[in-house]
């Protein structure tokens, strides 16, 4: 072991992340394996699918369910391509015969769950949980190889190997730290780099349980605070975060410093550089999120964003302004139902019951109003409506919604920013449907009909960030 080597002993481990836009072109292959090696010591890597990968297992899921003659067909587009390109990446004889034959034996799996789904017409969650973590399980192998290939000490651990343990929720579960920790922390206590696949975790009986759509931030997040990592590093193809969001806003900043709560507001109110959950688990042990543009694949010292405990206040407190279109409205009026307790807690558990997640409940005298995400709100509606509910004379939906949120540490003691930022808002006539203030010290939110969301944006931006500039040229696109 030469100096160099024997100093990162002593060092914590840096859990590093690559997302699907830094797995899409042979190009970014290339990239990915030079940041690797850049850092110069052992490192957990955790690798998302391919670009585009989930989405289409997901649809050759549904398709099987009705239709067997399709699942060849599919196998063959889902690796076909990639398999020549990846062979001639692979030089050694040895390393790509061993992979083909790895590779070979997950497509025989992942064919058999196919198969099976099409011959029971179902997809029970434990299959289309399965079924969907054959991304990042072909991902991993591949940039195993690819690694090894250029004489990088390495090897894939899968969850199974790691026993990264969950609570067992098929779709979106979350990780059990106290029955992982140890396991976790032994694994990766070695002198060699490894190679994840995120996006799932084990549960107790021994099942492929998916952290949700995004999930392999929050994988790497889990194994960073299992093992005392030094840094969780996310990779992304973009800079890290901005004042705005730059396709909708001309001449957004970069923001190189965030505390925890910031970031996770901005990623729970859109912000598309961090799954939501990737905060969490990090916090309490104030574990640095860097956030890298793989553009630059020789920054690997120099981040672009961190998000740490250590927090900075602006004079006007606002640091970014984020929007989500996965929100709606289910709202149950009826005159006194904010003041009839029982109601709130009846339909809080039916949605619990149904595995339908509440991203916000906002009361008033004669309503309730449930904000939900798009896909819930269909079957929010419905189990309502079956819980025929005496006090509740309306039942509304509203979609075609957007939430636009700006965060900043002080945004609550700090006197009149909300206010500036609703003023803002108003006086380019836009209507807000519903304004938050005060659920969270650092995030104020309001819902607005789509159509008006990127007016409403800029607004706060000019408002914050001295930017009257605005860039119409954009609004096709996103509207
Ligand atoms: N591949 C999964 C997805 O597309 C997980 C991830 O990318 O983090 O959602
Ligand atoms: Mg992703």
């Amino acid at each position: 072991m030469n100096r160099k080597e024997a100093s990162h002993r002593k060092m914590p481990k840096i859990v590093v992340k690559f997302g699907g836009s830094n797995l899409r072109s042979q190009q970014d292959i290339e990239n990915v394996l030079t940041v690797i090696r850049n850092y110069q010591r052992p490192l957990v890597v955790v690798v998302s699918a391919f670009y585009g990968i989930t989405d289409m297992l997901e649809e050759m899921l549904f398709k099987a369910q009705h239709d067997h003659t399709t699942i060849g067909a599919n196998l063959d587009k889902l690796i076909g391509r990639k398999r020549d390109t990846i062979f001639s990446l692979i030089r050694d004889r040895d390393i790509q015969e061993e992979t083909r034959a790895l590779l070979d034996e997950r497509i025989r799996a992942l064919k058999r769950y196919l198969k099976g789904v099409n011959y029971i017409g179902e997809i029970p969650p434990f299959v289309s949980d399965m079924v969907m973590s054959f991304g990042e399980r072909l991902s991993a192998t591949i940039m195993t190889a690819l690694l090894r290939d250029r004489g990088v000490a390495c090897e894939e651990v899968t969850p199974e190997d790691i026993g990264l343990i969950t609570d067992g929720g098929f779709g979106n579960a979350e990780v059990d730290f106290d029955a992982s920790r140890e396991a976790v922390a032994q694994r990766f206590s070695g002198e060699e780099t490894a190679i994840v696949p995120g996006f799932y975790g084990i549960s107790r009986e021994g099942r492929v349980t998916l952290f949700g759509r995004g999930g392999s931030d929050y994988t790497a997040a889990s194994i960073a605070a299992c093992i005392g990592a030094g840094s969780l590093d996310i990779w992304k193809d973009v800079d890290g975060f901005q004042t705005a969001d730059p396709k909708l806003v001309a001449d957004t900043h970069g923001i190189h410093q965030l505390t925890y709560t910031e970031a996770a507001e901005l990623a729970y109110f859109g912000a598309k550089i961090l799954h939501p959950r990737t905060v969490e688990p990090l916090m309490a042990q104030r574990i640095p999120i860097r956030i890298f543009n793989i553009a630059n694949v020789e920054s690997v010292t120099t981040p672009y964003t961190i998000i740490s405990a250590n927090g900075t206040q602006k004079d006007d407190v606002i640091k970014s302004v984020s929007y989500s279109d996965d929100f709606c409205i289910l709202k149950l009026e009826g005159p006194g139902v904010g003041n009839k307790p029982g109601i709130l807690a009846k339909v809080t558990g039916e949605m619990d019951h149904k595995g339908i997640n509440i991203k916000s409940v906002i009361t008033s005298q004669t309503s309730i109003n449930f904000l939900l995400g798009l896909k819930d709100l269909e079957p929010a509606h419905q189990a309502v409506l079956g819980m025929k509910l005496t006090a509740v004379q309306n039942i509304i939906t509203e979609s075609d919604l957007s939430v636009i949120a700006a965060v900043g540490e002080g945004l609550l003691e700090k006197h009149g920013i909300a206010v500036r930022m609703f003023g803002a808002v108003s006086k380019r006539g836009i209507n807000m449907e519903i304004i938050s203030v005060g659920a969270s010290p650092v995030a104020a939110y309001f819902i607005v009909r789509q159509s008006d969301r990127n007016e409403a944006v800029r607004a706060i931006h000019a408002e914050f960030f001295n930017n009257p500039e605005v860039n119409h040229d954009t609004d096709k696109k996103h509207n």
